[in-house]
């Protein structure tokens, strides 16, 4: 039995609404963290019992803990006509009928109540495409969720922000373009991102490129799409040589020329030079992201980031010297080894940079990162709710505002990651990322195209294959599901009142 396994909650959930069960188990982690769950199997050092009724049109839930855990909860709901939206209120009532015991028995209210869906937004953009105001959307998303008032805020912060920046017309698309190469691996990191090693994979993996976007261009032009963010991203897109970058740079040029935002992550400060920097200028972009994540040199040792502090700052003096005007910076609350002290001395490091946008990150664990192979612990959620309060005050000091956020599994303190930007410097990628309210038309390894309709909130989705020398072999076939994707006629529609997620 591994030390994992040893310390890890076992919880027996006995439940007739097995198709459920995911999301009962993420109600359990905002209290217990990790957790061994068992449904319907008995045996578990905590069991959870869940049972229901029917009378006329109303539905009775009960939820009862025995074992190592006691208490007992019970609500009840009326039946929704509608089956689509039956199963969501379905979902809702046991979720929030052990929530309620879960609270009762942990004494403390989690930050975003018993919300587990990462994109909580959409709650406000449901509630508002029912009539309400964005004031009574948020107090409704407050008050049904038990969300703390200051995250009720904060959503609506973030649509006030979002609802001022022009939403994706049905023919607009983003275009993504991926490279999933690392200089090395962030203990913290769950993406699909290999060690970019000897480099041998890079030039024939550029060549896949260069025929996808080629065909990502030819699909566009015969569907009459319009260019709207163009986002390299990864991965590293700087572990490319100049030479390499300006390639898949050059081939994606005609979507960028047209585009109204242009981003380049040039994540890693040990990746970035002069000569990669010029390139990416050259070719208009608009907006880079250098990213620290701490300022602390043992912090960077501890994490496997192979940069110092001393290298981001020459990034940063580089970058503004060849004259780019919009870098993003993002940090990360709760890495190992932190306390409160060091990461607001990182946060006031950082008013140096004077990075235009700011992402606060909370530290979170992964099944697929290294912290999780080592059996890290996450740290404590108060002292990391501490620190994103700490990038919050810091990020409206300097001007910012929130305009995008997420939520993730296994987060420090339940928390969430949140994009702050002077007013002007909103990503509008990450927007449509995150709301998806927007078509993406994405190139790489591993990388994910997307054609919504937001008049039905329909979102269909075509992956490309994930493993690189796979992708490399199979590059046409990847630009066929793109095509057989936006095979047939979508109608148009108005902005898109999301469903609720994870609620
Ligand atoms: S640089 Fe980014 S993508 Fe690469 S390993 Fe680190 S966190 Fe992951």
């Amino acid at each position: 039995m591994s030390g994992e396994e040893k310390k890890v909650l076992s919880v027996s959930l006995m439940t007739p609404t097995a198709q459920f069960s995911n999301d009962l188990a993420d109600v359990l982690r905002i209290f217990w963290g990790v957790i061994d769950l068992r449904v319907n199997q008995p045996g578990g050092r905590v069991t959870v019992t869940h049972r229901e009724e029917m009378s006329g049109d109303e539905r009775t839930c009960e939820m009862e803990l025995t074992g190592e855990a006691t208490g007992f909860s019970r609500r009840s709901a009326r039946i929704s006509p509608d089956p689509l939206l039956e199963k969501r209120y379905h979902k809702r009532l046991i979720k929030q009928t052990l929530y309620d015991v879960m609270k009762r028995i942990a004494g403390a209210a989690p930050p975003w109540g018993s919300l587990t869906g990462i994109r909580p937004t959409r709650l406000i953009y449901e509630a508002m495409g029912r009539g309400l105001t964005l004031e009574e959307a948020a107090a409704e998303t407050r008050a049904l969720f038990d969300v703390r008032p200051d995250k009720a805020e904060l959503l609506r912060q973030i649509v006030t922000v979002q609802t001022r920046i022009a939403e994706p017309r049905m023919n607009e698309v983003d275009l993504y373009v991926g490279i999933p190469f690392c200089v090395s691996r962030c203990a913290y990191c769950s993406f699909l991102s290999g060690e970019v090693g000897k480099g041998k994979q890079l030039p024939p993996y550029v060549d896949a490129l260069e025929k996808e976007i080629a065909g990502i261009l030819r699909l566009i032009d015969e569907k009459g799409l319009i260019p709207r963010a163009f986002y390299m991203g990864g991965g590293t897109p700087t572990s490319l040589d100049a030479g390499l970058l300006n390639r898949v740079l050059a081939a994606a040029r005609p979507f960028i020329d047209r585009a109204r935002e242009v981003t380049v992550e040039a994540g890693r400060p040990d990746t970035i030079d002069e000569s990669k920097l010029l390139v990416i200028r050259d070719h208009g972009a608009t907006r880079i992201s250098i990213n620290p994540q701490t300022m602390h040199n043992e912090t960077l040792a501890r994490i496997g980031r192979r940069h110092t502090t001393a290298q981001t700052e020459a990034a940063y003096a580089l970058a503004r010297r060849i004259g780019f005007h919009h870098i993003n910076m993002d940090l990360i609350a709760g890495l190992p080894g932190e306390d409160e002290a060091m990461f607001r001395q990182t946060l006031l490091w950082s008013r140096d940079l004077a990075p235009e946008s700011l992402t606060v990150h909370t530290l979170s664990i992964k099944r697929s990162s290294l912290l999780h192979l080592w059996e890290a612990q996450l740290p404590d959620g108060g002292m990391v709710e501490r620190m994103v309060e700490a990038g919050r005050a810091e990020a409206a000091a300097r001007g910012m505002r929130p305009y995008y956020m997420y939520r993730q599994k296994h987060m420090a303190g339940n928390l969430e990651n949140v994009g702050y930007a002077l007013p002007g410097h909103e990503c509008v990628y990450n927007i449509d990322m995150m709301e998806e309210t927007g078509h993406v038309l994405a190139a790489g390894a591993g990388a994910i195209s997307k054609r919504v309709d937001p008049s039905i909130g329909r979102i269909e989705r075509a992956p490309n294959v994930s493993e690189v020398s796979q992708y490399i072999d199979r590059a046409q076939e990847m630009l066929a599901r793109k095509q057989a994707l936006w095979a047939g006629n979508w109608r148009e529609g108005p902005r898109p009142r999301p469903g609720a997620d994870g609620a």
